[in-house]
């Protein structure tokens, strides 16, 4: 049996994961679920899948847990706080961590199971773009697998060599092709952008998704962060790198070879695959997907992205060239512009505007030889000065 510890159980990826352990019981088994505040959930979570631990990130959140699941035999034991992320991310009876937390929150527990040379199946992308060479490094020095869930990139993974760590150039690739759907925006025109409520960003047209994510879509900062995900994942740079727009997401993503060929990926947009294939590696499993039939896709279009409408995405690709502490600063203003998007404090395009002027305000600083608390430092400085451009914005 493999143990999974199941990082944000209670997210649209959590839940997925869920799905695939159901389905191959007699090979997966939870040892851990986490949430945040969302007790009832996670309460119905451990009743389904019996865990020998159950954490919410939130202390009140936990006493709630403990309320829910007094009468259960066999109660897993709750833990809460980040000290109990951190604690479920190494059990020796976890095989496999699921990094499905949302933002930066997650870094602190994925750093650990990394740490702790676990198989990592990485969704919290946010994690790489704060952290990146800490956490490469960790895995690196512990012998960890990072596994990556992001569809773009596990289409990627599964389109490069097994010995990709040699360096792209090395197995002979010259680019890769990052598909984006776009988003529900992506042909909206730019004078409207300014009257984009919530509910409307996070009406993804091919996938459903956490709300996070969703608006990150929305702006295409989603595409932004995993080309940020993807220099580290595949040790590459922005000039290798090129955003596809592809609305149908059928192609999860490509890699261009020297002699011509280019290789995709294709599935249904259904985050069952990328786990499933992550959970399995090398082998295969059934993810509970339909099968594609290319039939009824019948045609595929791509787009370029257009920069003016998507400043975000620009905005990520001057941090990723620039790196230091860039990369950190634009994801933690992002999250808290995001928020303050979805609190309705402020208009879409001023997502963009948060971030730009974050990454203006702070200097750049070097990250190489810095740890974990110097970058949580970033990142709540980071955010500090967003939550000060959101009230500016906001009044
Ligand atoms: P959701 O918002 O659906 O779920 C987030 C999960 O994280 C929930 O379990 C939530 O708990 C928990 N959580 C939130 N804040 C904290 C915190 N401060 N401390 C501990 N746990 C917390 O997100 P998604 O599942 O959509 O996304 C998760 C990650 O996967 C993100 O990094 C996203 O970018 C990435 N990803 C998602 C994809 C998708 O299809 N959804 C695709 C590719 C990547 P609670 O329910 O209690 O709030």
């Amino acid at each position: 049996m493999i143990g999974v510890t199941v990082l944000g159980a209670t997210g649209s990826i959590g839940v997925s994961t869920l799905d695939v352990i159901t389905r191959h019981a007699d090979r997966f088994r939870a040892i851990a679920l986490t949430a945040n505040t969302d007790a009832e959930q996670l309460a119905d979570q451990c009743r389904r899948h019996r865990p020998k631990y159950a954490v919410m990130a939130d202390a009140d959140a936990a006493k709630r847990l403990r309320g829910l699941l007094a009468d259960m035999p066999e109660c897993p034991e709750i833990l809460s706080g980040v000290a109990g992320l951190e604690q479920v991310a190494v059990l020796p009876e976890s095989d496999f961590v699921m990094a499905a937390i949302v933002g930066a929150a997650g870094l602190r527990p994925t750093l650990a199971a990394a740490r702790a040379g676990k198989r990592v199946l990485l969704a919290n992308k946010e994690s790489l773009v704060v952290a990146g060479a800490l956490l490469m490094e960790a895995v690196a020095d512990n012998g960890a697998e990072l596994l990556p869930i992001d569809s773009e990139h596990n289409a990627i993974f599964q389109c490069l060599p097994p010995n990709f760590a040699d360096g792209l150039e090395a197995v002979g690739v010259k680019r890769i092709l990052l598909t984006a759907s776009g988003g529900p925006l992506w042909n909206w025109p730019i004078d409207r952008l300014a009257s984009v409520t919530p509910e409307q960003a996070c009406a993804h047209p091919t996938w459903a998704m956490g709300r996070k994510i969703s608006v990150d879509s929305a702006t295409m900062m989603n595409k932004g962060l995993e080309v940020i995900e993807a220099c580290w994942l595949f040790g590459t740079d922005t000039d290798h790198i090129e955003v596809v727009v592809h609305p149908q997401s059928v192609i999860h993503s490509l890699v261009q070879y020297e002699d011509g060929s280019v290789l995709a990926q294709l599935g249904h947009p259904d985050m069952r695959t990328p786990i499933a294939h992550a959970m399995a590696w090398p082998h295969r499993l059934d993810s509970g997907v339909t099968p594609l039939d290319l039939f009824s896709v019948a045609h595929l279009d791509f787009h370029k992205p257009d920069l003016l409408r998507f400043p975000c995405l620009g905005l990520a690709f001057d941090a990723a060239r620039i790196g230091g502490t860039a990369p950190a600063v634009l994801n933690a203003a992002n999250e808290v512009a995001v928020a303050a998007f979805l609190d309705r404090l402020i208009d879409l395009p001023g997502i963009a505007a948060v971030v730009g002027e974050t990454l203006a305000a702070l200097p750049n600083e070097t990250v190489s030889g810095q740890g974990l608390e110097f970058l949580l430092d970033v990142d709540q400085r980071a955010r500090n000065c967003a939550q000060q451009l959101v009230r500016a914005r906001a009044n």
